[in-house]
């Protein structure tokens, strides 16, 4: 459940189902990254010959090709609570079930209406998914509202609450279990 995510004080991964509300456009949904490794590419000033030139931060290496990587913010909310998801590549794509290449207007510049989205990554809103949840250290310790996704699941829409049932009886166990061992090891 999300209201667990918050509460966590440990670094770990864990599972929630839950219903993407909106696809946070704060953000733009993807950014341009070099070809190779995905990694950010900044625009580097253009040169006198016409060839753009990019910078991979990783690589550390001047690019003249770059992608669109998906890297989208959603907001989803589940019986307890609200809060942010960030899916970076390859775990964006299995949600919009497109490349983000095929997504993208063709064009260099920088974005400056993330309003304008993809009708693509639009329509996952109001759709539900089980998403595999990592929580980092700085989520436990700054308290920081967005957690990123390492995988996801698409849900049936009649049967989510069903399986988020059977989710939470798995966690109430599991917890029931840790209290044992917990017991057992004071004692
Ligand atoms: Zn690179």
């Amino acid at each position: 459940m999300i209201s667990e995510l918050f509460i966590s004080n440990q670094v770990e991964n864990c599972k929630i189902i839950c219903s993407i509300e909106v696809v946070d456009t704060d953000w733009s949904w993807f950014y341009f990254g070099h070809k190779g490794c995905k990694h950010r590419a900044i625009k580097l000033q253009s040169t006198h010959d016409d060839i753009q030139l990019w910078r991979c931060e990783k690589c550390q290496v001047k690019i003249n090709e770059v992608i669109p990587v998906f890297k989208l913010h959603l907001i989803v909310r589940d019986d307890t609570e609200t809060c942010k998801l960030l899916l970076l590549n390859t775990v964006a794509k299995t949600i919009v079930g497109h490349e983000a290449v095929d997504l993208w207007d063709d064009s260099y510049d920088v974005i400056e209406d993330p309003e304008l989205l993809p009708e693509q990554v639009r329509a996952l809103e109001g759709k539900s998914f089980c998403f595999g949840i990592f929580v980092k250290s700085d989520n436990v310790r700054d308290g920081a509202a967005t957690f990123r996704v390492l995988e996801c699941l698409l849900v049936k829409c009649s049967c989510w609450k069903e399986t988020a049932r059977m989710i939470q009886k798995n966690a109430k166990h599991l917890l029931q279990n840790a209290k044992r061992k917990m017991l057992i090891s004071q004692t």
